[in-house]
């Protein structure tokens, strides 16, 4: 089923696609008229069209019926120092799929020097959310500081940080009898993992609690999807 992120209401009858969105149908999947098209927001939920007026440079779809309705996602963040480029892209798709909500940068005493494109980081945010039948599309937030995060006071509750070869619990562990509904932020380090000034740091902070992800080091990336699969599943 071809399904597309879109901005539309509940009101709307017929839809006149963005040209990336008509060149997508129409030249790369070569749909025509009479297919059928999901389209999908946070608000709207999921709507069934069909594809009823394709010209060279645009086409149109007019609303069928609802598919879903749209869901409350209680907010996952995930805060990640920038890895490089294919890490990073990978990053994006799997914390899609398992859930995130919002993304949010992190420069640390050793993270890689790393350009956020955010049109870019968009795009691939889009198109993971399309293939995972999720119904919205992460917020890629503003690039914080470490000690702006750690020291930031808004993490009442549920905010874990990953350490490795930490004699702490594991992430599974600490999630295990915690209310699911509730938001939760995951925070992981970059290739050079914390600085010891920023694990000092962050020991001094009661709201955030340190986990392990098991025994082994992971590379940044897998250690992000190992901590959004342990919440993804914790949310059920
Ligand atoms: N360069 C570090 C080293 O070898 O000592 C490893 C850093 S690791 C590649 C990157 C990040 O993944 C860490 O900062 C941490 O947040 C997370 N991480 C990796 N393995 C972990 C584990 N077993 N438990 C908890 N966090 C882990």
């Amino acid at each position: 089923m071809t399904r597309l992120y879109l901005d539309f209401t509940q009101l709307c009858k017929t839809i006149a696609l963005p040209v990336e969105e008509s060149h997508y149908l129409t030249r790369v999947l070569r749909l025509k008229v009479g297919d059928i098209v999901n389209v999908y927001n946070e608000h709207a939920g999921e709507w069934s069209t069909v594809l009823s007026d394709v010209t060279k440079s645009s086409c149109v779809i007019t609303i069928q019926r609802q598919m879903r309705e749209p869901v409350v996602e209680p907010m996952t963040r995930l805060i990640y120092a920038p890895l490089k480029h294919d890490a990073m892209a990978f990053l994006f798709e799997k914390a899609t799929e398992l859930g995130v909500t919002h993304l949010q940068p992190m420069v640390t005493d050793f993270a890689q020097k790393y350009a956020v494109h955010a049109d870019k980081v968009a795009r691939q945010l889009k198109q993971a959310s399309q293939q995972s039948e999720r119904l919205s599309v992460p917020v890629l937030l503003p690039v914080m500081t470490f000690d702006a995060v750690v020291r930031g006071g808004c993490y009442a509750e549920g905010t874990y940080i990953a350490l490795e070869r930490a004699d702490v619990a594991s992430f599974a562990h600490m999630l295990a009898d915690k209310d699911s509904s509730k938001p939760c932020t995951f925070i992981i380090g970059p290739e050079g993992g914390f600085s010891s000034r920023e694990v000092e740091l962050v020991k001094g902070i009661p709201g955030i609690v340190q986990v392990s992800l098991g025994r082994t080091v992971l590379r940044a990336e897998t250690a992000a999807i190992v901590g959004m699969g342990a919440i993804s599943m914790w949310r059920g």
